[in-house]
């Protein structure tokens, strides 16, 4: 069935709690929605900031390496995707090719894929590759509140705890108390992350992967280690962005020094950013977020570049139902994607991730049972949308 994209609409959401203090970007989101002269629409998000995004889409093009994307989409067939990606990934080159541009680019490509699944009647997995054999394991990604040490230090053990009560298999601890993204301007001594880490993997037990996660609290591999030398101890999966993400030397130095992986990669665009994060900063695991990186197709090459490596991805995802179905389905069919990035609903203080979608995941002793809904199987919340929407 040949179709044409008749509109593009950029949804600005953002919660009526927002507060600006609070590492959490989902408390915002960046909706995208692509509608067909056939009568289906698809959906997608991306992790940025919305009025970029917004921006990013429907700002008109002023000569040809800056052509508007907006302008590239209306009248094609939607379920060109590759064609689709290359021609805005070329001509928006100016404005994008890495960044914001890309980001949003990936929440347009994540509503293709939504809309060729709808018409060919099939989750979108389907149309990626073959299904894997192995289960799709999410992890619960856990980020506590607190003003003190005592006080964040409850909230994530009470979590790790509830997280283990429902069945998780794997779990990752937000230890940011100090550092540029340190939680509500808190600034613990670096000793304090280990009591942390250590207070985490007490509640959890051996049994439970745990994911560490710093937010680019390090800034060099010689401070880095002097804090997470011993870190092995707590068994840990991998620790996630503990430097600055262009101190790539620092990356390779503290890779060497450590016995578990660097895990890296959420802000990237594009494979290409992975090639250096992987080939120059020696990251033990990838991390592209779905929306940020280009959308499903451009996760799926990093994914690929990841495999022949040996190195596993465990895509970041700290977003709405959107978001973490487009991750389901490419894990799905992507045997090198160890975890997924879960932000459960009934742990989670975020507005936007509990009213704005659902969508076609269940959760069953600790793994995610495959969508079966055509295309990306959510159901948008348009209440949710109408009440979070901004001008
Ligand atoms: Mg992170």
């Amino acid at each position: 069935m040949r179709m044409k994209i008749t509109d593009v609409k950029c949804h600005v959401l953002v919660a009526d709690d927002v507060d600006c203090g609070l590492t959490s970007s989902a408390q915002d989101s960046f909706l995208v929605v692509v509608t067909t002269d056939e009568g289906i629409d698809g959906y997608g998000e991306s992790d940025l900031n919305p009025w970029i995004g917004r921006a990013c889409v429907e700002a008109p093009g002023t000569h040809t390496m800056g052509i508007g994307m907006r302008e590239l989409l209306i009248g094609r067939d939607p379920q060109d995707i590759g064609l689709i990606w290359d021609d805005i990934y070329t001509y928006t080159a100016m404005n994008g090719r890495r960044g914001a541009v890309i980001h949003a680019l990936g929440a347009v490509e994540m509503a293709l894929w939504d809309i060729a699944g709808k018409a060919a009647g099939q989750p979108v997995w389907q149309l990626l590759g073959k299904k894997r054999d192995t289960p799709v394991i999410p992890y619960a990604s856990l980020q506590p509140s607190g003003k003190t040490f005592e006080t964040y230090r409850d909230a994530l053990c009470a979590s790790a705890e509830a997280a283990k009560n429902l069945g998780f298999q794997a779990v990752k601890a937000e230890c940011t108390m100090s550092g540029p993204f340190a939680h509500d301007s808190m600034n613990e001594p670096f000793c304090r992350h280990t009591d942390l880490v250590a207070a985490v993997r007490d509640v959890l037990g051996p049994d439970i992967a745990l994911l560490v996660d710093v937010q680019y609290i390090w800034r060099d591999a010689e401070t880095a280690f002097a804090t997470v030398r011993d870190w092995g101890e707590f068994d840990i999966y991998f620790l996630e962005t503990p430097i600055w993400p262009d101190f790539l030397d620092e990356h390779a130095r503290l890779a060497e020094q450590v016995p578990f992986p660097i895990a890296s990669g959420e802000w990237l665009s594009t494979k290409w950013e992975f090639v250096d994060l992987i080939e120059r900063g020696k990251v033990g695991v990838v991390q592209p977020d779905v929306g940020r990186v280009g959308g499903i197709r451009e996760a799926q090459a990093v994914c690929e570049m990841a495999a022949v490596r040996e190195i596993p991805v465990v895509p970041h995802c700290w977003k709405t139902g959107v978001s973490l179905s487009a991750t389901a389905h490419l894990a799905f069919v992507t045997p090198g994607i160890s975890f997924i990035e879960y932000l459960p609903p009934q742990l989670c203080i975020e507005k936007l991730r509990r009213e704005l979608a659902t969508e076609d995941l269940d959760f069953e002793n600790g793994e995610i049972l495959a969508p079966t809904k055509p295309g990306l199987g959510i159901e948008i919340n348009w209440d949710a949308v109408n009440a979070y929407g901004q001008l």
